[in-house]
């Protein structure tokens, strides 16, 4: 299978050319040319296998180039119980009849970025040895909390990487930050830089940009790469999941085989909700795919009006993996619905240039057809946390929350009762201050004490990476100033 640019039909490269590469030389993002269907009795065959089996199968329809021995390889150290707590992987719980939760943070970070992040590093050392590439990848990262210590755990230790992660000095939680800066591995660096979100992602863009850099880091025998989700390395292991929970409930009886199902996925990058398009465009039965979106709304407005519009505030909430205006993977479902490279193209234009485009009218309704969009703010955040914790005893966090209160709104709109699948997408113990205010506890106490006074107040155990951070001593206490990072690379490489 080919792999294009979403913005000029004739970029185009082998799987393991568009994983080593990340993005396309004019800026696209590498997409399949098409997507391949799933055969007739497939949901048949895959329902009585383990996840890592599905993994492979599904995989190898997007990847010919590589052999069902080396995906099975690749399954069974990504997604093995020295990894996950679990060996479902990615378990389905129901929640009423209608409602089945997709949990996607039973890995070593505790949320869903684990599911494509311990499966990336694989595919990337086996494409630089199928594209003869014989440089150190160097992938660098900016996190705002769960890609950095995602990408940290999923890189260390692998052959001829080397990772560096910056995150924002004062702008990720006290559990995120000891995740980071705790991290083993000797292919790994961190650093904190003064300032927020914004200062690091820009100043890591700078660092790929900057060519003086690039030459010296070539002279040490390295290059630049990326883990975010622009990679088709990271879209592609997340369309397993949704095509495993579909199989699951057949599995255990509770869709009947053909039967639609719609899927809930709170939205930031558009990477996840992205996958979930990707697995009904295989033939998964799915119905309606609802977006949830926070404070940060954009795509609720999008989807609406078939207009999308950067120019706005831009809020902190309590999901704040989900705090995003460029929604990167948009750029994938726009090349799906339109066919169009000069669209899509014409499109990111205008979003660079005046951070605002809209789409034909056309397009718009195939849209609809497909997408609804909700979003909330925190107070309702924390009311959903509240409400189904009381009714089902079932306790989410922040994002999967906005999740419910998006579903929640779209069946008081429209009384459609169709099955859904919800992802969920972090362990509630991640964000456990706002869980804990949510449940009512007037003074969540700081740092790695939130843990254990969740605990207790849900009964539920603090999950072992999480509790294990006591014991971790502190190998990061770099903190750079932004004009500075080049220094940080360098010294990290040393
Ligand atoms: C990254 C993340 C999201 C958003 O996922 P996208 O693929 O960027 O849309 C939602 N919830 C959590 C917990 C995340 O870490």
């Amino acid at each position: 299978m080919r792999y294009i640019s979403t913005r000029d039909h004739s970029i185009q490269y082998s799987a393991s050319q568009a994983i080593a590469q990340g993005l396309a030389k004019d800026g696209g993002l590498l997409t399949p040319y098409y997507i391949p269907k799933l055969p007739g009795k497939a949901l048949e065959d895959i329902k009585s296998m383990a996840y890592q089996q599905r993994a492979v199968y599904i995989m190898k329809m997007f990847l010919e180039e590589f052999s069902v021995k080396e995906l099975t390889g690749f399954a069974n150290v990504a997604y093995g119980p020295d990894k996950f707590d679990t060996p479902a992987v990615a378990p389905v719980r129901t929640v009423d009849e209608n409602t089945h939760c997709l949990e996607l943070w039973h890995g070593p970070t505790c949320a869903f970025k684990d599911m494509a992040l311990q499966m990336l590093p694989h595919l990337l050392s086996a494409s630089l040895v199928k594209t003869e590439e014989n440089k150190t990848a160097c992938i660098l990262v900016a996190t705002s909390g769960d890609t950095g210590k995602g990408a940290l755990e999923g890189f260390k230790d692998v052959p001829r990487t080397k990772i560096l992660v910056f995150y924002p000095k004062d702008g990720v939680s006290q559990v995120q930050e000891l995740q980071m800066v705790t991290q083993e591995g000797e292919n790994v660096g961190v650093a904190a830089v003064v300032g927020n979100f914004d200062d690091a992602q820009t100043g890591v863009k700078r660092l790929f940009s900057n060519e003086r850099l690039r030459r010296e880091l070539a002279g040490r025998g390295y290059f630049f790469s990326s883990a975010n989700s622009i990679n088709w390395g990271r879209v592609l292991p997340q369309v397993v999941y949704y095509i495993s929970a579909y199989c699951d409930l057949l599995r255990d009886e509770k869709v009947q085989p053909g039967q639609m199902v719609n899927i809930c996925v709170p939205t930031g990058n558009f990477g996840n909700i992205l996958a979930a398009y990707y697995a009904s465009e295989m033939g998964l039965p799915i119905d309606q795919l609802i977006c949830a979106s926070n404070r940060n709304n954009v795509l609720t407005d999008f989807l609406r009006d078939g207009i999308y519009d950067r120019n706005r505030t831009f809020y902190n909430t309590m999901s704040p993996s989900m705090d995003i205006l460029i929604s990167s993977n948009l750029e994938r479902l726009l090349y799906s619905l339109t066919q169009d490279p000069d669209e899509v193209r014409r499109c990111m234009a205008r979003l660079n240039e005046v951070g605002k485009y809209q789409v034909s009218d056309r397009v718009k309704d195939k849209l609809q057809k497909r997408f609804k969009g909700y979003f909330c703010d925190d107070k309702e955040t924390q009311r959903m946390i509240r409400a189904v914790y009381q009714k089902y005893g079932y306790l989410i966090d922040t994002h999967t929350a906005v999740a419910f209160s998006a579903l929640e709104q779209y069946r008081a709109e429209t009384e459609d009762d169709t099955p859904t699948i919800v992802a969920s997408t972090a362990s509630p113990f991640k964000f456990c201050g706002s869980v804990l205010e949510a449940l009512g506890e007037p003074s969540p106490a700081s740092g790695l004490d939130a843990l254990d006074q969740l605990a207790a107040k849900s009964g539920q155990p603090v999950p072992a990476p999480l509790a294990g951070l006591r014991n971790k001593s502190v190998r990061f206490t770099q903190v750079v100033e932004k004009e500075r990072m080049v220094d940080a690379v360098l010294s990290l490489l040393e």
